[in-house]
């Protein structure tokens, strides 16, 4: 099938100019001006933008959580994905307490497995650093798995020790594969979680107040260390405030490979919004901080000082007692009101695939804080570059994967949890207007979505093998 996009102003991570792009066999064949292909089926692009499809590194499809599970599945999450302007993710695989690596690997591909409409990678989380995990390392990288995710958090289900860390960080540096780290102190929270509910200190807020700042700025700057130590490059996921933020920057500034990414919700989110009678639905790790720090994190993307945007999708009905229709299906799971009045019960997670890029872009780019390169920076080629799968996604280059967003910089509308696709019953940017949104998206060549149509197929995204000793940015 051959394809060719006219009349666009492609924008890329340094780029922008006006030119022609033919697609051949899901792949960027060819750009120029004026192009001609017999035969080809033309996308007229007039007057639009012509960018790569998102790449969110952080995402959670039906991941077990308390007694409930997440409630995008495969589908649901990656069909919201594409009506956001994102064509691939890469989500946890989670080892549980007596799993191997490729047991928990097996198990999330069989839940992907026929579900999947745009392209997916995975990380794989460590939580049992038993002798046999350890030696089983290596062999994640023939599965395409170049990454691994490290908890200094939750204490008793996921956390590993210091020890633990290092380890794994010594062989990660020989192998070229990049550690994640969740960076918050699990000590510190765990005793204050206990001690919160203890004294009947149970509303929403306190979900903010058993995970300090500090807290976090700790573990960053442990992580940044330990990987110093160890000679390993350090990415640290959904950073939150200027305090770990500054941790991270000075191990930059002593050249480190370290790298940072923050999330949609720490850019708008408050603690204001956890006081809200319904505060659990902003019940999320680490936890929402203050206006200042929505507003150092916007500058710490604009300037450098942080590399990524992903979401940590992770979404949960939140009236779990009223079943909502999807797609004409009725869906019913228990949702964050199944924590009850205890604050430390409600499932942790929020959703932000579909609404990454609109978001950002509205508010990122629209408000002046950085251009549309660095918007496709953020969200597609550092990502791209990071985990390995850079130049194949992206990027707008001939032999790249033609996932391509054409984006309607005048396009408007106004979030409301019934419209979006994600799979659950509220929005927490309920009624905030967007102007910029995607018009079409492509998954190698292939239309995935036109305006509000949806012609994606199940089973056509693909699983995408990451290569080792990625890029540093
Ligand atoms: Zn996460």
């Amino acid at each position: 099938m051959t394809l060719l996009i006219k009349g666009g102003t492609i924008v890329t991570a340094a780029d922008t100019y006006q030119a022609d792009i033919l697609i051949k066999d899901g792949k960027i064949a060819l750009i120029g001006a004026d192009l001609e292909a017999d035969g080809a089926e033309i996308v007229d692009a007039t007057g639009k933008l012509v960018m790569p499809g998102g790449i969110d590194v952080h995402t959670h499809m039906e991941l077990p959580f308390f007694t409930t599970v997440s409630s995008d599945d495969f589908y649901t999450g990656q069909r919201a994905a594409a009506f956001g302007g994102t064509t691939c993710h890469i989500d946890f695989a989670n080892q549980q307490k007596g799993e191997t690596l490729h047991e928990a690997l097996a198990g999330w591909r069989a839940k992907a497995a026929d579900k999947t409409v745009i392209d997916y990678g995975a990380h794989i989380s460590i939580t049992d650093l038993r002798d046999d995990v350890y030696d089983e390392i290596d062999s994640m990288l023939d599965e395409g798995i170049t990454t691994l995710k490290l908890f200094l958090s939750y204490k008793d289900m996921y956390m590993l020790d210091d020890g633990s860390i290092f380890k794994i960080m010594l062989k990660a540096a020989k192998l070229g594969m990049l550690v994640m780290v969740h960076a918050e102190n699990g000590d510190v929270v765990d005793t204050l979680i206990k001690q919160n509910v203890a004294n009947g200190n149970l509303a929403p807020i306190y979900h903010a107040l058993s995970h300090p700042a500090w807290s976090e700025a700790e573990a960053t700057l442990r992580a940044v260390s330990l990987a110093q130590v160890a000679g390993a490059s350090l990415y640290v996921v959904h950073m939150t405030c200027e305090e770990s933020v500054d941790q991270m920057t000075y191990g930059r500034k002593h050249g480190l490979p370290v790298m940072g990414e923050t999330c949609p919700q720490y850019l708008f989110a408050t603690t204001d919004n956890l006081r809200q009678p319904d505060g659990a639905k902003w019940i999320f790790s680490p936890p929402v901080r203050e206006k200042k720090d929505n507003a150092y994190l916007w500058k710490a993307l604009a300037d450098g000082r942080l590399q990524t945007v992903a979401t940590d999708h992770c979404p949960f009905l939140f009236d779990g007692t009223t079943p909502i229709t999807y797609d004409g299906e009725v869906y019913e799971s228990p949702g964050k009101d199944s924590g009850g009045d205890d604050f430390s019960k409600v499932p942790n997670g929020t959703h932000g695939i579909e609404d990454r890029l609109p978001m950002l872009w509205t508010y990122g780019v629209g408000a002046g804080h950085f251009s549309p390169n660095r918007f496709v920076e953020l969200m597609a080629t550092n990502p791209a570059k990071i985990f390995g799968l850079y130049p194949q996604k992206g990027t707008i280059a001939p032999d790249s994967d033609a996932d391509i967003v054409i984006w309607d910089p005048e396009a408007t509308k106004t979030i409301h949890w019934q419209t979006q696709h994600t799979r659950t019953d509220h929005n927490i940017y309920e009624g905030m207007d967007l102007r910029g949104l995607p018009e079409k998206v492509f998954l190698r060549g292939k239309l995935l979505v036109d305006g509000d149509e949806w012609f994606g197929v199940k089973g056509e995204g693909k699983f995408v093998k990451r290569r080792p000793f990625a890029e540093i940015v």
